[in-house]
């Protein structure tokens, strides 16, 4: 019986290697998993963290700027105020200076404070009491200002300075007579490295692209900078527009410059004809993550790399380990067959005997199921011998055991040279009728062999035998049984050879059967 456990290890033995790729497959492809999960996060939380980074400073800028503006302007308004004065007007160059100018309009930022009257004409300015009369009636803020009697600050495109030649930015109000009329222009002047300071000092490693856009869309500032850019508009792009309709926020979309798709975080400064970026390409989102993801996929790969190895090896360790066992299983079952076998016969040999006799009684016992022994020896063999030679006699020995393989049962019945020329047969679950018919088939099969022996009274090779048997449910011994076979073979000889008897344990007398005659003795 092949207990649940016994069949188990059975199994995981011959599956083994098998079951160990498999559970190295799903390690492997476990650990990639939860790797490409990890790697999935950390890419979604880079987008999250460096976006949050570019709102956050784009709206800090912008309200940077708008602050710095609206103080600007208020020196504009003071200005617009101080016009509308008599008394301020009339009054001395110098004295005038001082009232129309404080100190934020001399502010290192920015530049000029101007005043022109309605031809365009500077009259006044921050720096000098007494300007040169230029015409500023060609500039579009002047234009603006002579056809609109609207009172709002007014912000011009990145423009160079006639008085300084640097690029600025103007801010302007119109200055009107008490009737409405156009009187003149008021205007401040922001030097655009202001804006190049501030996006450079606010945060030096932030990722992307800062650009402050002026009216229509022209680019006043840009980090990093570049001068070429100063004063192209970008209004005809469809990211420009959707910029204008977020006003504050982050969308996707293609590039205002340069190629490939971006990530904004735009904001409108304050309520003036401005809006600040900062436009993102996938590498500025993803360096830092970028980074990361390669350290970690080459410790993952590495990882499942070495797994993938170490269990190969282990496998194929494993495997030649099997193969040495199951070599080792296949000599020792030849080896235990050559043991267990006669050299000259290729029956089973005496030591194999005596294990199965053994075995086959304790069997008998435990059972109750009948078993029969037959013993035979071959007759006058020393004289064939002498006659033909040793080597005949090994001939005839072979074909003795051919006829006694050709005569039983060779699923249960089992056949042994036990000495010289002594033979034995066991016969489990035989009684005697079964065993007397069997060695008369031997016995015959043995004559038809018609082997010519000139010292037996026959003319021929036969054989004796003797029977014994265990009925079924009596109880004997393996020693019983032999000695009784033994004297029943020992009675066919002494009655003449080439005959069966049988003998039975219990009763010890014999029953002669010749040609299928057979008496009691
Ligand atoms: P009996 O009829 O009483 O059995 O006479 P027997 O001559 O057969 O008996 P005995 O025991 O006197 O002689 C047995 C002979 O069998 C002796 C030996 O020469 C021969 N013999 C035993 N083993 C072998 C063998 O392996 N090969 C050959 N050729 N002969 C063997
Ligand atoms: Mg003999
Ligand atoms: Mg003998």
């Amino acid at each position: 019986m092949v207990s649940r456990t016994d069949f188990r290890r059975y199994l995981w033995s011959t599956r083994s290697p098998w079951l160990l790729a498999v559970l190295n497959l799903l390690c492997v492809v476990g650990l990639c998993a939860v790797s490409a999960f990890m790697l999935w996060d950390m890419r979604r939380d880079a987008e999250r963290r460096t976006t949050a980074a570019a709102q956050s400073l784009v709206q800090v800028l912008s309200r940077d700027i708008a602050r710095s503006i609206g103080m600007y302007d208020l020196s504009l308004r003071a200005i617009v105020d101080g016009w509308r004065l008599p008394a301020v007007m009339n009054a001395d160059p110098e004295t005038r200076q001082l009232i129309l100018f404080d100190r934020a309009a001399n502010a290192e930022n920015f530049g000029h404070t101007l005043v022109f009257d309605r031809t365009g004409t500077l009259i006044i300015s921050s720096k000098t009491p007494s300007p040169e009369p230029l015409s500023y009636a060609d500039r579009e803020y002047f234009q603006y200002h002579a056809t609109h009697a609207d009172p709002v600050l007014h912000v011009s495109v990145p423009l160079v300075s006639r008085l300084t030649g640097r690029w600025v930015l103007i801010i302007s109000r119109r200055l009107s007579n008490p009737d409405g009329s156009f009187a003149g222009v008021v205007l401040g002047s922001i030097y655009l490295d202001y804006f190049r300071q501030l996006f450079a000092a606010i945060d030096p490693d932030h990722a992307g692209t800062v650009t402050l856009y002026g009216p229509g869309g022209t680019i006043v500032m840009r980090e990093p900078f570049d001068e070429q850019l100063v004063g192209r508009s970008v209004s005809a792009t469809g990211s420009y527009q959707r910029m204008l309709q977020t006003r504050q926020g982050v969308f996707t979309g293609p590039a205002m410059m340069g190629e490939g798709p971006r990530t904004f975080a735009v904001a409108q400064v304050g309520e003036l004809p401005l809006q600040l970026s900062i436009a993102l390409t996938a590498e500025d989102i993803y360096a830092a993550w970028w980074q990361k993801a390669l350290v970690l996929a080459a410790v993952v790969l590495s990882l499942c790399a070495t797994t993938v190895v170490l269990t190969t090896l282990f496998r194929r360790e494993l495997t030649r380990r099997k193969a040495a066992q199951r070599a080792t299983a296949a000599l020792n079952a030849e080896l235990q067959q050559l043991a267990s076998t006669d050299a000259l016969t290729g029956l089973s040999n005496r030591r194999r005997f005596d294990e199965v006799l053994e075995r086959e009684c304790r069997r008998a016992m435990r059972t109750g199921k009948p078993l029969s022994l037959l013993i035979l020896d071959a007759d006058y063999f020393k004289g064939f011998n002498d006659r033909y030679g040793h080597q005949q006699g090994d001939a005839a020995l072979r074909l003795i055991a051919q006829a006694m393989q050709g005569s039983i049962h060779a699923y249960s019945d089992t056949a042994y040279r036990i000495g010289g020329e002594e033979f034995a047969v066991v016969l489990p679950d035989t009684g005697e009728p079964g065993a007397v018919t069997a060695a008369n088939r031997i016995r015959q099969a043995v004559l038809a062999q018609a082997m010519p022996h000139a010292s037996n009274p026959h003319g021929l090779v036969t054989v004796s035998c003797g029977v014994a048997a265990i009925p079924a449910g009596q109880n004997s011994d393996l020693i019983a049984l032999v000695a009784a076979a033994d004297a029943a073979l020992y009675e066919a000889k002494r009655r003449g050879r080439n005959q069966v008897r049988i003998s039975t344990s219990a009763e010890r007398h014999f029953l002669v059967i010749e040609g299928g005659q057979q008496s009691r003795l």
